[in-house]
């Protein structure tokens, strides 16, 4: 499973991001994922309460922050948001497109509690 991978080095990334000893502080995560379809907010959310025990953050939730797919068009310049994966520009059709946003995958937020 893509997911418990990709869950696997955010814990990694927590476990680097907070200093020694302060682990069992964290109280909240939040990941903002890109709405690409690569990753399934659901499934990272079981991968994460599966193992977030082993990386030592048992008291602390995850909360996923969906990044919209948006494009703009190549040919007549629209920004649009993608919907259902279909990359067509919705006002002219074409499928000429830079992608601006939807591939994320990132930490965007430790809380952790006051001693
Ligand atoms: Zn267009």
């Amino acid at each position: 499973m893509h997911e418990l991978s990709v869950t696997q080095e955010l814990l990694e990334l927590v476990g680097r991001s907070v200093p020694q000893g302060q682990l069992h502080l964290v109280r909240e995560i939040k990941v903002r994922v890109g709405m690409n379809g690569h990753l399934l907010p659901d499934s990272l959310e079981f991968c994460y309460e599966a193992i977030k025990g082993e990386f030592g953050l048992s008291a602390a939730r995850m909360e996923i922050i969906k990044i919209p797919v948006t494009a703009r068009c190549k040919t007549c310049g629209l920004r649009f948001e993608v919907q259902e994966n279909r990359y067509l520009c919705s006002a002219c059709g074409s499928s000429s497109l830079t992608v601006l946003t939807g591939n994320e995958l990132h930490l965007s937020e430790l809380i952790l509690d006051d001693e």
